[in-house]
Order: structure tokens, then C-alpha cells, then sequence
């Protein structure tokens, strides 16, 4: 658990004497083997701290172990905010930078997509520093890294001044939000739905920056809502689920929805939120004009196999980036999630989904489970070999791999 970047330097340069390979974890919180370690591992969260903050050029520099919802809260206590976020907040911010993490909105792009630049400790044990003005090619690649690269101590990311969202929450039929799927994430400005197997419904989520100020919902509805009905009922139902399958397609319709929900609230505290039913996920993106086409043929595959589906499908979108390993890279991307309860054999379910999502081009989330490997990932990533051509340059023995990215990169 290294507590500085010298730290880094020594364990490094130790696990190269001893020819054991090096993995840094933050968070753990991907669901491929992305950051299971083959030998020595890393844990960076101890490296946690905010360095300094620039308010009037919009950058922070923050050490790459923190935990998004710590950064989120100095942030929020400084009048400033990340411009977007997933779902959740519990994962560090190297974990996240690297696995190409994302969240919704046509107008924002991905998380890694505001590194203005990074310190990394290579192999050799030298720490370089990168941004668009310094090793500008390893920056180029090394904003989305999958960690094979070497170990990231510290980031200089744009942030954006603290802005208050207005939330809309509410169920719609899934056949008009596939219709108006394009209007309505070009409408909000961060819109996301998930269509409910075994039902015609979309529970379906828009938010819009608002000058208001935050009128959150009380305590007690945020944990009836939040806590007992999305959480503890949801998991209930799962567990049931679990063990009477067929009882899934009648749960289904009792999901629980609350209607129609509005309120304003602090950035952060609108996009993430507590997650507390275990499960496994996939996530692809794909382009946006393919979404009805892609989600559509899912609804059909589930029931030809006659599947049973306790969870809900996610479907997000992003703005295009530049970043050789980004899942939006070079387009504007939408995101369709599927899930599996803890415990229940995702493997067919998956397996189909990917063989439909594969038709549209889709590109599978780093830290979700996904079955390609190197030479299926080559052909969907333009600058799949510039990024390969850098990892060559900088870590040639692969002091830094594992078994996923053996299988992922090719060695
Ligand atoms: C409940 C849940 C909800 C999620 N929601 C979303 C979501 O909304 N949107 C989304 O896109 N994803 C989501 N994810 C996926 C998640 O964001 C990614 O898997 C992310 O990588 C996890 O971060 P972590 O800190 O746990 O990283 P880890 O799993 O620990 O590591 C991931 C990778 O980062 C590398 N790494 C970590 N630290 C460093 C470092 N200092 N230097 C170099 N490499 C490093 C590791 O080596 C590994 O390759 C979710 C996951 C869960 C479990």
C-alpha cells in the first residue's frame, strides 16, 4: 500500500529485481479479472490526497487512488464538480480513468476524457510526467490505459464550477422512448432509460443543469425510495427470483417505480447513488442510430430463449472522444447494460447479447464482463495498434500484465 510516489518507484523497481509482475488495483469494483494481480500487488488507496486546486482554470491535481464520492464532496466544498459521472462513486479515480468508465450525456463524454495529464511510474522504475504538451503520445494512449502502461500516481483533471441538476424521473412505454430515443438525449442534457424484461416499460431518467437551488427530497422518502425500494424490495425480489425463475416475468411488473419523481440536487448526488443488490454486468457501446434495432432484437432473443431476467436493461449515451482505448472514441456512443443477479449463470444470456451487440460494431466496457479477445478488440478500435506500438515502448518484459490483458492485448 504504497503512501507516496517514491513508494511506487521502490516496490517497482523491487518486483523487477525479483522479475514478479506489478499490478495496481483502486477500487476492485470492475467485474472482469482487469485488475487481478499475477503476482505482487499494488493497492494505491492510500494515494488519495487533492494536491492543489485552480479554480480559475478549472483544473485539480489529485492523487490516482481517491474514491470519486471523496473527490466529488472536496470538490462540492470547493464550488466545483467532475462535468459528469457513472452510476455509482465508490471506485478510485485511476480505476475509472482506465477502464474508459463513462456515464450519460450526448453533450459530456467520458470520465478520462478531462485528464489534462498524468504522472506514471514506468518500468524501468523513471516517473514521467504527460499532458498534450509533454510525452504527448503516451498521453494520447495513456488516458485510458487498462493499467498496462505502468502505475499512474497522479492526475491533473478539468473540473467544471458546481452545478445543480433538475431530475425527472419516470416510467414510459419502451416502444415511444426507442422512438424518440434520439430527441430525447439531445433534449436533456443527461438522459439515460431501463427497459424492464418481461414488460412494454422504461423506467426512464432526465436530467438538466438548473439555476435552482437543490430541493432534494427529504431523508425519509430519499431512503424509502433509494434505500428500501430500489435496494432492499429490488433485492428481495432477486432472491426470490433466484430460486423460483419462472416467478421472474410477474415480479417484473411490480418493479418498483415511485411515478413520477422530481427534484434539483447537487450534481453528484443525482448521478450516483448506493448500490447494495450484488450482481454481474456487460456493457457495450455501439452507434446511437443502432440503439431501437439492438435493444429490440435483445427483447426478442430473450423471449425465443424463453430467458428469465430479474434485472433491467441500461441504456445510456456519450459525446465522441480521442482516446485510442475509449469506448466512444471517434463516435457519438450509446451504451445498452445487461445484468445478472449474484450467484445466477449469466453466461448464455451474455453470451447472446454480445453476438447481437457485436453486429452494431459494439465496443465492450474494459471492466465489464465480455468475451473478445485481442484480435476481435483490434478491429473495433481505430488506434487499437498505436496503443499497442506505446505499451511495446514501455513495458517490453510485461512487467504490468495479467491474465485479461494477455487476452485483451495479445500478451
Ligand atoms: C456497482 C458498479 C457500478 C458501476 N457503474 C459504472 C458506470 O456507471 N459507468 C461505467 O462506465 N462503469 C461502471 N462500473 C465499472 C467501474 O467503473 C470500472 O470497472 C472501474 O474500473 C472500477 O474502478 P476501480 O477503482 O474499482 O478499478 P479496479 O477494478 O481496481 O482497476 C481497474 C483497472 O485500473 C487499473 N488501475 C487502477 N489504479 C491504477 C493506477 N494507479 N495506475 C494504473 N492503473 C491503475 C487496474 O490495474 C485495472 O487495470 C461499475 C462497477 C460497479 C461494480
Amino acid at each position: 500500500m504504497p503512501k507516496s510516489e517514491q513508494d511506487v518507484v521502490d516496490a517497482i523497481l523491487r518486483a523487477t529485481q525479483l522479475g514478479l509482475r506489478v499490478k495496481a488495483i483502486g477500487s476492485g469494483h470492475s467485474f472482469t479479472a482487469i485488475s487481478k494481480p499475477d503476482e505482487m500487488m499494488l493497492d494505491m488507496s492510500r494515494l488519495n490526497a487533492v494536491i492543489e486546486v485552480d479554480a480559475a482554470h478549472g483544473v485539480v491535481r489529485v492523487q490516482s487512488g481517491i474514491v470519486l464520492s471523496d473527490l466529488n464532496e472536496y470538490l462540492e466544498k470547493h464550488g466545483l464538480s467532475m462535468p459528469n459521472l457513472g452510476d455509482v462513486a465508490y471506485q478510485s479515480l485511476a480505476g475509472s480513468m482506465s477502464t474508459s468508465t463513462h456515464g450519460t450525456g450526448l453533450s459530456r463524454t467520458g470520465l478520462a476524457a478531462q485528464i489534462m495529464g498524468f504522472r506514471m511510474v514506468l518500468a524501468s522504475g523513471e516517473v514521467i510526467v504527460c499532458s498534450a504538451d509533454e510525452n504527448q503520445e503516451i498521453f494520447h494512449c495513456g488516458r485510458v490505459s487498462l493499467g498496462a502502461l505502468g502505475v499512474i500516481t497522479e492526475y491533473s483533471i478539468r473540473v467544471v464550477p458546481l452545478f445543480n441538476l433538475q431530475a425527472v424521473e419516470q416510467p414510459m412505454r419502451v416502444s415511444d422512448v426507442l422512438a424518440q430515443f434520439e430527441q430525447l438525449i439531445s433534449d436533456n442534457d443527461f438522459f439515460e432509460f431501463y427497459w424492464i424484461p418481461h414488460t412494454k416499460w422504461a423506467l426512464t431518467k432526465a436530467n438538466n443543469v438548473t439555476s435552482a437551488p437543490a430541493d432534494p427530497p427529504t431523508r425519509l422518502s430519499t431512503w424509502v425510495h433509494k434505500m428500501v425500494l430500489e435496494n432492499f424490495a429490488f433485492g428481495v425480489l432477486c432472491r426470490i427470483g433466484k430460486a423460483f425463475p419462472a416467478m421472474i416475468p410477474r415480479f417484473a411488473t411490480m418493479l418498483p417505480s415511485a411515478g413520477r419523481v422530481e427534484f434539483v440536487n447537487v450534481s453528484h448526488r443525482v448521478f450516483s447513488s448506493k448500490r447494495l443488490v450484488r450482481f454481474c454486468e456487460m456493457e457495450y457501446s455501439i452507434s446511437i442510430d443502432a440503439v431501437g434495432k439492438a435493444l429490440n432484437e435483445i427483447m426478442h432473443m430473450i423471449d425465443h430463449r424463453n430467458l428469465k431476467i430479474s434485472f433491467p436493461i441500461e441504456v445510456r449515451c456519450t459525446g465522441r472522444d480521442d482516446i485510442p482505448l475509449s469506448t466512444s472514441t471517434g463516435r457519438e456512443s450509446a451504451y445498452i447494460a445487461v445484468h445478472m443477479y449474484k450467484g445466477c449463470d449469466y453466461d448464455e444470456y451474455f453470451t447472446a447479447v454480445e453476438e447481437i451487440l457485436l453486429k452494431y460494431e459494439g465496443r465492450p466496457h474494459w471492466g465489464k464482463i465480455h468475451y473478445l479477445d485481442g484480435t476481435q478488440l483490434s478491429s473495433l478500435y481505430p488506434e487499437y495498434q498505436r496503443f499497442i506500438e506505446v505499451r511495446n515502448q514501455l513495458d517490453p518484459e510485461g512487467v504490468f500484465t495479467n491474465d485479461y490483458l494477455r487476452r485483451v492485448l495479445g500478451r
